[in-house]
């Protein structure tokens, strides 16, 4: 196998997910586009390596057992080891005035939906992957989750922190507690996992109503992903710095 490094990104077709992509592949890692959709896979494979990145697809469910042991044996297959993984695939659940996410009247299949893709992906692909990442020199996992999984922040009434959104916001609480977890885990075996926020992004996520751009949103996942040896771990970032949990 070659020495370029290989990262793996969920939900790398569109949003956040393609701009770390394409940024990792900015930086000389071989990307791997973990898409659902074939078609929408392929589309993101082929514009980024128009762009001269060197990318291969990986079909990716991240609800889907199955599915994601496949992954890992596509991943093996074809780069032999995995240097980064980028959690980056999320839902936010129904939004919207009428039929947000008001902890009173939720839906419990709403949560389930939101939990499985946001929380048990993320470990689902994580535990797949740590075979193929073990075999890297410096491995690196980042989980994208955001500043509305900060429970500081979302019990402080002098922050301004949106709409209640009692399924989506929580499900990334717990994805930064488990982040903790798995570093405690990880500690002294050179595996840096770290949580972010890529802040208010344009994508389909938000109707495209939100004010930084796919690649702003990226960034802090790419920084956290390009850690040096020694960085930190079981941390949560944004641009400014560490996120209050
Ligand atoms: P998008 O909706 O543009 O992209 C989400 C991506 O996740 C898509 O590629 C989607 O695939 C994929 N995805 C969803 N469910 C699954 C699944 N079960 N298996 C595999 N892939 C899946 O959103 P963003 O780029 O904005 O969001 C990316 C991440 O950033 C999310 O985790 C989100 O919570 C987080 N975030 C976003 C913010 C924002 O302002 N946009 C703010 C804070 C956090 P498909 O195309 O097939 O649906």
């Amino acid at each position: 196998m070659s020495e370029m490094k290989t990262a793996l990104v969920t939900g790398a077709n569109k949003g956040i997910g393609y701009e770390t992509a394409a940024g990792l592949a900015a930086r000389g890692y071989r990307v791997a586009v973990g898409a659902r959709d074939a078609d929408r896979r392929e589309a993101a494979v082929e514009r980024l390596r128009a762009g001269g990145a060197e990318a291969f697809g990986v079909p990716l469910d991240v609800t889907d057992d199955r599915v994601v042991t496949e992954a890992a044996a596509s991943v093996e297959r074809q780069a032999g080891r995995l240097d980064v993984l980028v959690n980056n695939a999320g839902i936010s659940g129904p939004t919207g005035p009428g039929w947000g996410q008001d902890p009173t009247a939720l839906d419990l299949d709403v949560v389930r939906a939101v939990v499985d893709t946001n929380v048990l992906g993320v470990i689902r692909v994580t535990n797949a992957m740590l075979p193929l990442l073990r075999r890297s020199a410096a491995p690196r996992i980042v989980n994208v989750s955001s500043s509305v999984g900060s429970v500081a922040r979302q019990a402080d009434p002098s922050v301004q922190v949106g709409p209640v959104m009692a399924a989506y916001a929580p499900s990334k609480s717990y994805l930064n507690a488990i982040t903790v977890q798995y570093a405690r885990h990880f500690a002294d075996t050179g595996i840096l996992i770290n949580a972010v926020c890529p802040g208010l992004v344009a994508t389909d996520f938000t109707g495209f109503q939100a004010p930084r751009t796919p690649q702003q949103g990226a960034a802090i996942a790419i920084r956290l992903a390009t850690l040096p040896d020694g960085g930190p771990t079981g941390g949560f970032f944004e641009d400014d710095g560490a996120v209050p949990w």
